[in-house]
């Protein structure tokens, strides 16, 4: 017979005392005991299983261990770990690579971060063909037919002044700009060394047929007539340097580099 099976009997003092056990007490003594020394001894065994259950309960719902507990990892050590993930990547620019040769390389400044989005289809359209008779042996140079008209307006205003403006590339497809890279890679150069003077394949501004350059296409240009009227009037046609010799970006200066901006 369980102890609480008799709680009513135990509390009304009229005790079946044969039939009672308390839990840790010898039956034996509890025929010894008075109904008045049966409660005393009953408080005696009850009181510290009620402490032990209000304790534990105490235990599980104190608010102080419960917030010491739970809220630890949130607070402190996840939240660690995320502030060391994110100082440890979102200041710095994500990684750019080019392929060259079936070889990996990872793309430095100043051309990282300045991929050209979107190359201009030749194909299409918006491209014509600059007049042979302003390209350098009379090749085939594509532009878009913005940057051709542009062109010929300028080249007409400096052969005014006797100034003649000579082309030697226009637009550029990033595969040919991969050739560049392999052909000189082919004769044992870095890559890094020919991108101190080379865009890498995707870099580019010649692959957006708005860019031209001229001849000589070559650190010679600085000083030339051409080089000289350009820079006074170029910006009047809408032509700028884009790699100028006091660049903000750190490209290299091309002073034989000239882009259309006109419908930017
Ligand atoms: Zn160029």
């Amino acid at each position: 017979m369980h102890w609480l099976g008799k709680s009513d009997q135990i509390r009304g003092g009229c005790a079946d005392l044969a039939d009672l056990s308390i839990p840790g007490v010898d039956p034996v003594y509890m025929k010894l005991l008075t109904g008045r020394r049966l409660i005393i001894v009953a408080l005696v065994a009850v009181l510290p299983m009620m402490a032990g259950y209000f304790s534990a309960y105490g235990r599980l719902s104190s608010p102080e261990i419960v917030s010491a507990a739970v809220p630890l990892e949130p607070a402190v050590v996840k939240p660690l770990g995320e502030d060391i993930k994110s100082k440890g990547h979102a200041p710095l620019s994500p990684k750019e690579y080019v392929m060259i040769g079936g070889k990996r390389f990872e793309v430095r400044p100043p051309w990282l971060g300045h991929r050209i989005k979107g190359e201009s289809d030749p194909q299409n359209l918006n491209f014509a063909m600059l007049p042979v008779e302003l390209v350098l042996e009379k090749r085939q140079i594509y532009v878009t037919i913005a940057t051709r008209d542009a062109f010929v307006v300028m080249a007409a205003a400096a052969a005014l002044e006797g100034i003649k403006l000579l082309v030697d590339s226009g637009y550029r497809s990033a595969a040919y700009q991969r050739q560049i890279y392999q052909r000189k890679m082919g004769q044992g150069d870095d890559f890094y060394d020919i991108a101190r003077g080379v865009a890498p394949p995707g870099y580019s501004e010649h692959m957006l047929g708005t860019t031209l350059d001229l001849v000589p296409s070559k650190w010679t240009f600085s000083g030339t007539l051409a080089d000289k009227w350009l820079r006074e009037n170029g910006g009047e046609f809408a032509f700028i340097q884009s790699y100028p010799q006091k660049s903000d970006l750190g490209f290299t200066w091309e002073p034989w580099h000239w882009k259309y901006v006109g419908d930017s």
